[in-house]
């Protein structure tokens, strides 16, 4: 028996489903989010460089196991804004010939069914949301955009203006990665941002990062139809009688299995454990796990270190 119903049910609230549930809190539909770890407490913990690097303080205790049985430890976070909490910040779009067929020394990326221009008014949206910074027509390779990014670039460090400067001469086009922070160099006291150097892979104690928590996740659950429940494992997903739709979620929550009954289900659990949900939510018309009929869920990972 289901514990309740949802037009929609988002699972993680990381890049996908945080950004998903603050564009859809305006629908007015209920909307449940549910979200396997807490909020990340602000502590001074966010900013130290052994805790989080050496002793990996907010990261999964996890081991993920390659298809050699070589041990994977995952830099993946299990909280409130998902990965976003840790990540860099740097919001770079897809280049238009991303879409196409790519040749990579180890095989072929095939065309897209969608083109970057199918993406754009999205990217220009995110853009506006996630605060971005930087400086258009710089880099040869950027499509073609006529808003400008929605604030100015981040100003370099003198020494990497010096390489900036260098490679221009070389008549090369070094170019502004464009940034999710909320740094105003203008005015440095109307700044959330102090810009430390305590930024890419650590949670911003000051709130100061462009994540899905502090931009997404806070301003949907301010809106009465938005419902977020945290340390909620979701385990398995459930599909219709016809096999052709998910239409309920069985999580865990304190201990405790709760069904949750949804119009749409979101599954946002980041690249591995959305695979490894689809593949948990096997059952006899889809023997294989849910959306694998191509036995390529879960396959082909790849990950930056
Ligand atoms: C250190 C670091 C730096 C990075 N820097 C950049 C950068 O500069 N620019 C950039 O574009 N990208 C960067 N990334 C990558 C970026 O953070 C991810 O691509 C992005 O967060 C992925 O979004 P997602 O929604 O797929 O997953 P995530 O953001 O990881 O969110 C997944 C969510 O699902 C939840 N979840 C997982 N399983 C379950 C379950 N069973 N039940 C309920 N909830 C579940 C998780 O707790 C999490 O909240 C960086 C990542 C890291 C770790």
């Amino acid at each position: 028996m289901a514990d309740s119903h949802y037009d929609v049910i988002i699972i993680g609230t990381g890049a996908g489903g945080g950004t998903l549930a603050y564009k859809l809190a305006a629908s007015g539909k209920k909307i449940l989010l549910l979200e396997r770890g807490s909020f990340i407490p602000r502590e001074k913990a966010n900013w130290d460089s052994q805790l989080i690097f050496q002793k990996e303080y907010y990261r999964t205790q996890e081991i993920w196991y390659d298809k050699h049985g070589k041990v994977i430890r995952p830099v993946t976070h299990y909280n409130v804004g998902g990965n976003t909490k840790f990540y860099g910040g740097a919001l770079l779009r897809f280049r238009e010939q991303d879409f196409n067929r790519v040749f990579h020394q180890d095989g072929i990326s095939p065309e897209w069914p969608l083109k970057y221009q199918d993406f754009a008014p999205y990217y220009t949206e995110a853009e506006k949301l996630y605060e971005v910074h930087g400086q258009r027509n710089i880099d040869p390779t950027e499509p073609q955009i006529s808003e400008d990014y929605p604030f100015p670039p981040i100003s370099h460090e003198p020494y990497i203006q010096e390489i900036n400067d260098a490679l221009k001469d070389k008549g090369l086009h070094p170019f502004y990665l464009p940034l999710g922070i909320k740094l105003n160099e203008t005015n440095r006291f109307l700044s959330t941002c102090i810009r430390c150097d305590t930024c890419d892979g650590f949670p911003c104690f000051l709130n100061a990062k462009s994540d899905a928590d502090v931009n997404c996740v806070r301003p949907a659950i301010a809106n009465q139809n938005v419902t977020l429940i945290t340390q909620a494992k979701v385990l398995h997903l459930h599909t219709s009688a016809s096999g052709r739709e998910v239409n309920g979620v069985v999580a865990e929550i304190a201990g405790k299995r709760h069904i949750f009954s949804g119009d749409i289900v979101v599954l946002a659990c980041g690249a591995i454990n959305s695979a490894v949900l689809l593949l948990q939510s096997a059952n006899d018309q889809h023997p294989n796990g849910l959306a694998n009929s191509s036995n390529l869920v879960g396959r082909n990972y790849m990950a930056h270190k």
